[in-house]
């Protein structure tokens, strides 16, 4: 359970954001290039227009929970669909 910062509503949107990907990480994927957490059906990254990606879930949730705790780095187009 992550438990975002009161005062941080961007951070708990991301917390929030980390909560979902966390708990179906296998329609989720990590982008090797930029880092960006994206949906498992893209084919390439919508940031960086990479086309590797790490799919193990294990990997997807140890980076959502990253995500979830930097204020500055952001959690891309996972749940735009
Ligand atoms: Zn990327």
């Amino acid at each position: 359970m992550i438990e975002p910062a009161p005062h941080d509503p961007h951070l708990a949107d991301r917390a929030e954001r980390a909560r979902k990907i966390s708990a179906s990480p296998e329609n989720f994927k990590v982008c090797e290039g930029c880092d960006s957490i994206v949906s498992a059906r893209v084919a390439t990254c919508p940031n960086c227009h990479g086309y590797r990606f790490d799919e193990s879930p294990a990997r997807v949730v140890e980076h959502a929970e990253l995500l979830a705790s930097r204020p500055q780095r952001s959690v891309t187009s996972a749940d735009l669909e």
